[in-house]
């Protein structure tokens, strides 16, 4: 079942959003050859709980027997997609980290990634970020009344063919408000007209998770970590966004880590 939000609950929403973007833009400042992740996970947990939210992944119940999600931050890097558990291990020069936030405020959760380069990265793996970027917002640009979770699909699994880069099928996204995963599921591939019919007060955590070599994924034994089959780099993005007057909104925000980023050049 698809919960609609009212637009009070989408504010409320927005902020737990918006604590998310601040949160990622406070790790794009630390991101450099050298920190550990666990470090960026201390700092984020700090800032979230500091400012009344409480993180929304830490103790997370596995459904495959694995203990509880450890951390406040999913950190993957390289050939992980993603729900990477932050290590000592220091970032090097050259590699690629997704960051996943989720946040529970006020009773609504906010969920959003994005993927950051470490120092220089090769050209190829540059255009790999760029394009899953911009497919995230060729979905959106589909959220809109009337369509369809295909549309959403559709458009992403567009983009990102042209480049010839896997988009993985095993992970989507997802409904969000009260509970972290709601209804519907947003899958980065599909047919145009298929699936649930959008409308007013939908918010959905859109997340292309997109492979630069093939598709397929594989669970590490620590029964958290998905890591490409191939080894090659995989990127993610994603954004929370309501239907509100009918058109996509965008609740979520990546000026803080821009602004954050443009600092650090
Ligand atoms: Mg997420
Ligand atoms: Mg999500």
């Amino acid at each position: 079942m698809i919960y609609l939000k009212t637009r009070e609950e989408i504010e409320i929403m927005r902020e737990s959003a918006l604590m998310v973007s601040r949160t990622l833009g406070l790790i794009a400042k630390e991101v450099k050859p050298g920190v550990k992740p666990i470090y960026l996970d201390k700092l984020a947990e700090e800032y979230i709980r500091d400012n009344g939210g409480v993180p929304a992944f830490k103790g997370y119940k596995s459904h495959n027997g694995a203990p509880d999600f450890p951390a406040t931050l999913c950190i993957s890097i390289n050939e992980a997609v993603v729900h990477g558990i932050p290590t000592d291990k220091p970032l090097n020069e050259g590699d690629i980290i997704s960051v996943d936030c989720g946040v529970k405020k006020n009773g609504f959760f906010g969920d959003h990634a994005y993927t950051f380069a470490v120092g220089e990265i090769k050209p190829e793996v540059r255009q790999l970020l760029d394009v899953t970027k911009e497919s995230l917002y060729k979905g959106i640009e589909q959220m809109v009344s009337g369509n369809r979770v295909g549309d959403i699909s559709y458009a992403i699994q567009q983009h990102v063919k042209k480049q010839g880069y896997g988009i993985v099928e095993d992970l989507v996204g997802h409904g969000l408000g009260r509970n972290l995963h709601e209804d519907p599921q947003i899958p980065n591939y599909g047919r145009r007209s298929d699936g649930p019919k959008l409308s007013e007060g939908m918010v959905f955590a859109i997340e292309p998770m997109i492979n630069m070599g093939k598709k397929g994924i594989k669970l590490l034994k620590d029964g958290w970590t998905f890591v490409t089959v191939d080894g090659m780099p995989s990127a993610h993005f994603e954004h929370d966004v309501a239907i509100v007057n009918g058109k996509p909104e965008i609740l979520s925000s990546y000026a803080y880590i821009e602004e954050a980023l443009a600092l650090n050049k």
